[in-house]
């Protein structure tokens, strides 16, 4: 296992920011991972998982202990029936790239994640989730090392705890373990409408009937090719707002004030409002912050353009965050994590 020293971090982020990793280390077998942590653990270094840091802002002064990185790659079919297929996939694997096969093996529950940036290993962390799916629709379990109890464990899903884009790895055990495989169980059956609106859209306009889950990987590819800039060209996280949720009695004030707002009820008297949407009403789409771009295609996605480090990253999240509070009386939430 090599370390390596002051590796500048920013050329491992989608979003291009940050200084250097005082130590950092790429595992490629599960022996790897343990000896690096706790080679970190017993010289008190704190230690991160880093996939592919799409979903990752990294601070001016870096990172002062060790980033580790999970390039286990590899997928075991585990049980197939005639309704089903479940499968384990190393962390270490793009996660395109296993959509991409799972769709060509004609299985269905991941198709709509088409396309989003990063490693299996860090699907879970966030609950991925696009076009209605998110993988905790699918996920049955995952193996991870229990970095505080200093064992291998198998979580299933519901210790997960997921919920929209979020779960424990995000908030109560953040950093505590490091995963190594998730199992999904996808099935055989053909997608069956509802499909989502953009979705549809996209078969409507191409006279698609049969649907099948090639062509909701190639409608997701394309919506999204549209709304979405390219990260190897235009440096960005994706979403870097969630999208806003908010209580019954809050939604009442504000639909009775903006009655085209969109929303959709997620139960339990709880609203989502596309935070996209937010950010536009505030005339903020398509303008310049401190270097930062809010994309004019999408206005939930920032694009570092000029900006100079984390500081002004931070000052065109704030402007952003202040003029969504001022105007809707709506704290919306970083989704990118920081370290
Ligand atoms: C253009 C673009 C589009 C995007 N679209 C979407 C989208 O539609 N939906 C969506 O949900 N997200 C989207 N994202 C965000 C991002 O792609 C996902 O969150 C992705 O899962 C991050 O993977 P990563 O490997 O890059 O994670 P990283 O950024 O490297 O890490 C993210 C977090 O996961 C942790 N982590 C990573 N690997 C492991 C592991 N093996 N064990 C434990 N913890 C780990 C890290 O410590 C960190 O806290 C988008 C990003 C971009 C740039």
């Amino acid at each position: 296992m090599k370390v390596h020293t002051q590796i500048p971090l920013r050329n491992y982020t989608t979003m291009k920011i940050g200084g250097p990793a005082r130590f950092m280390t790429n595992v490629h077998t599960k022996e790897e991972l343990v000896e690096a942590i706790n080679n970190a653990q017993s010289q008190n270094i704190p230690f991160h998982i880093l996939g592919s840091g799409s979903n990752t802002i990294v601070h001016d002064e870096g990172y002062d202990g060790l980033i580790i990185r999970n390039c286990i790659e590899g997928s075991t079919v585990l049980s197939d029936s005639a309704s089903s297929t479940t499968l384990e996939i190393n962390a270490g694997e793009n996660w395109d790239s296993v959509v991409k096969r799972t769709v060509e093996m004609n299985l269905r529950g991941i198709e709509a994640l088409s396309a989003i940036p990063g490693t299996a290993g860090a699907a879970p962390v966030q609950n991925i989730g696009a076009y209605g799916q998110e993988i905790a629709d699918t996920l049955v379990s995952l193996t991870a090392y229990d970095s505080l109890d200093k064992k291998w464990v198998t979580l299933e899903n519901a210790d997960c705890e997921f919920s929209y884009r979020s779960s424990i790895f995000r908030e109560g055990e953040a950093g505590r373990y490091a995963i190594n495989s998730i199992t999904l169980e996808l099935y055989k059956s053909r997608p069956e409408p509802p499909f989502y609106a953009a979705v549809q859209e996209y078969f409507d306009t191409n006279h698609i009937t049969q649907v099948s889950v090639a062509d909701i990987r190639t409608a997701v590819m394309a919506i999204r090719a549209d709304k979405l800039p390219n990260p190897a060209e235009k440096p960005n996280s994706g979403s870097f707002f969630k999208n806003a949720i908010v209580e019954e009695w809050h939604f009442n004030d504000l639909i009775r004030d903006y009655p085209s707002m969109p929303h959709y009820d997620m139960g339990n008297k709880t609203y989502k409002i596309p935070t996209g949407w937010l950010i536009e009403q505030c005339g903020l789409k398509g303008s310049l912050i401190s270097g930062m771009r809010v994309h004019d295609k999408n206005a939930l996605v920032l694009i570092n353009e000029s900006a100079n480090g984390y500081g002004d990253l931070a000052l065109a999240r704030e402007e952003i965050k202040g003029a969504v509070r001022d105007t809707f009386r709506i704290q919306i939430e970083q989704e990118p994590l920081e370290i």
